[in-house]
């Protein structure tokens, strides 16, 4: 098993290898990272929306390949490409480092809640799922390059087809930016968000 977390710095280098594995078969922009085609294409993962998943974003049934995601979040503070996205890297985060390290067949569905998708849960796994989805969707030499070229998390989370939350837990990570996003509920932050929203 591999350490992802050393000292509080987080990486995982499958999630590069998968991403590099991608670009050399099927070619294309390297960003946004195309991460619907890297679940279907690649890995042959099936990605379907669902009503009623309650406090579910989502959902990985490894058995059937497939990646549910709660329709309810498809629109979702202006955001919900990008926060369905981070989803699926999260997802895909799960049946990499969970299910195909020879535990496929026994591994039960993950249910990943709002709250598991947020970098400080304290489950374990989704812990680890959400360092993979950091990790496969934003690079980081791709932050860096677009932090320089705008440096507002807002700029950077557009360049990246990320939700501002992530964009600014990454930016933190590597000290862009000074403080820990606040987030509520994995929907807002302190930086570059329009006012004007009630909690
Ligand atoms: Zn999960």
């Amino acid at each position: 098993m591999m350490d992802v977390s050393v000292a509080g710095k987080y990486e995982d280098p499958r999630a590069h290898a998968v991403r590099e594995r991608y670009l050399d078969v099927f070619g294309g922009p390297e960003l946004p990272v195309p991460v619907e085609s890297i679940a279907e294409d690649l890995l042959g993962l099936r990605i379907e929306q669902r009503e009623e998943m309650g406090d579910c974003s989502g959902m990985l049934l490894p058995a059937e390949r497939l990646i549910l995601l709660n329709a309810a979040e498809a629109e979702h503070e202006g955001e919900p490409i990008r926060r369905h996205r981070f989803t699926i890297a999260h997802e895909i985060g799960h049946w990499v480092c969970h299910c195909l390290e020879g535990r496929a067949p026994e591994q039960p569905a993950a249910m990943c809640r709002k709250v598991d998708l947020q970098q400080d849960t304290d489950r374990a796994l989704e812990r680890e799922a959400n360092v993979f989805a950091a990790e496969l969707l934003m690079p980081e030499a791709a932050v860096r390059d677009a932090w320089q070229a705008g440096p507002t998390v807002a700029g950077v989370a557009a360049q990246l087809g990320v939700s501002q939350l992530s964009a600014h837990w990454r930016l933190y990570s590597f000290g862009f930016v000074p403080d820990k996003p606040v987030g509520e509920r994995g929907v807002r932050t302190s930086v570059g968000v329009p006012q004007g929203k009630s909690p």
